[in-house]
């Protein structure tokens, strides 16, 4: 390594938190070019990227099917807005119609507006369906939840990093125990219209619930009446082990609504939707809702890719085996005395420490080659691409299990 690349990684660092609001605390590592589970920094260093933009890039970087269609697509038509009909994405729609199950998309682009999108269709099934007194409808979250930034979501998120400063916050939404039906149902009144609810807790630190949870909620809501909308931007398409995590429960467990987003585009371009039943999506009529982006050409090119290269190359399967296989070297060979737990679920994982060290941890992990992400000062969670072999798996886990028990 030269001071030359050093200075070249600093200045890079500098200007963009020169020019940048510091919304964000990355690791210093510069990136430069991504394939497969693999990036490499401006130094010419590889890494493993056990991160995977939060599970955006289950597909591995640039996957060249998802890169042709993204760039075929780009040169023909790019945007027509909704105004217009465009010739691709119909396909985008029945795509996902066919792989959720659900005859009704709405397409949008960052997972947040799909969240948004999906608390409307909550609440107007609610005052038309239900006949919910006008303006009283209440959606239920979970603690520890993560949907997102607008000033709605974060309005009912408990995390303060994510809200304080931002109110005042729209009305309407009751917080319970993740993970406790009872408490669930509990909070249910006349006026409930939906469950909102992330199947594995990504953002705080994979927090997997109990066996016939997800049933268990699904159950609670057809009794009372109460929409189920599962959040499945990052728990979804592939990376729990299954297509969608609701269905480690089989359709015991299906929503009412599903939330896609991140992988839905692999990581080439920001893609979300909501997929629904015909009840709920029927209530969007023309002008109660859009997007100027959303369902455009490329989005749809590159969705359809997406989604045909999680099934051609059985990416759930093989995150269900890769993720077994984690599971018995994590229990064989992680023996410092500062674990605390590792949660694992397909290749959702995490460690759990019992003291703060999570992001000494990951900046080790850095200077040894494997980029991840520290939350919470105690986890740090691990998401390779799905597309990772099994020899390049055990290659990184020979760097990461030595690496967590010297904390
Ligand atoms: C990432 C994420 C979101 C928000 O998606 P953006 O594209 O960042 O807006 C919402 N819900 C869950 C569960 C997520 O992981």
């Amino acid at each position: 390594m030269t001071t030359d690349q050093q200075s070249k990684t600093q200045g890079l660092i500098d200007q963009a938190m020169h020019f940048g609001a510091h919304n964000y605390h990355p690791l210093e590592v510069v990136l430069t070019r991504g394939e497969g589970p693999f990036v490499w920094d401006v130094e010419g260093r590889r890494y493993f990227d056990f991160l995977s933009a939060y599970s955006a890039v289950n597909q591995g970087h640039c996957h060249p099917k998802i890169v042709k269609a993204l760039v075929d697509q780009s040169r023909v038509l790019a945007l027509t807005s909704r105004a217009f009909h465009n010739d691709k994405m119909g396909a985008m729609l029945e795509k996902i119609a066919e792989v959720t199950g659900f005859p009704k998309v709405l397409p949008m682009n960052t997972g947040a507006e799909g969240v948004e999108t999906a608390i409307k269709a909550m609440r107007r099934w609610g005052y038309r369906n239900k006949k919910v007194a006008e303006g009283k409808a209440e959606i239920i979250v979970a603690l520890g939840n993560f949907h997102g930034r607008t000033t709605t979501i974060v309005g009912f998120s408990d995390d303060p990093g994510s809200y304080q400063d931002f109110g005042p916050f729209t009305p309407g939404f009751v917080q319970v125990e993740y993970g406790d039906v009872a408490a669930l149902e509990a909070a249910i009144t006349p006026n409930t219209v939906g469950v909102l609810i992330e199947p594995i807790q990504g953002e705080a630190g994979v927090k997997i619930p109990a066996d016939g949870y997800l049933a268990g909620v699904r159950a609670a809501c057809s009794k009372n009446n109460v929409l189920l909308c599962w959040d499945e931007i990052q728990t979804g398409l592939g990376r729990t082990g299954k297509m969608f995590c609701w269905q480690h429960e089989g359709e015991e467990a299906r929503p009412d609504l599903v939330i896609l987003g991140k992988a839905l585009s692999g990581g080439l371009y920001p893609v979300s939707c909501v997929a629904g039943t015909e009840e709920v999506m029927n209530v969007f009529d023309p002008g109660s809702h859009g997007s100027t982006y959303g369902g455009n050409p490329v989005a749809a090119a590159v969705a359809v890719a997406a989604l045909e290269v999680l099934e051609e190359e059985d990416l759930p399967n093989k995150a269900l085996a890769l993720g077994e296989h984690v599971k018995a070297r994590f229990d064989k060979e992680i023996t410092t005395d500062n674990l605390a737990e590792t949660r694992v679920r397909g290749l959702m994982l995490a460690v759990e420490f019992k003291t703060g060290i999570a992001h000494d941890a990951a900046v080790a992990l850095q200077h040894k080659g494997v980029l991840a992400k520290d939350t919470h000062e105690t986890t740090i969670r691990f998401a390779p691409a799905l597309t990772i072999t099994k020899e390049q798996l055990d290659e990184a886990l020979d760097i990461i299990i030595p690496t967590l028990n010297e904390f």
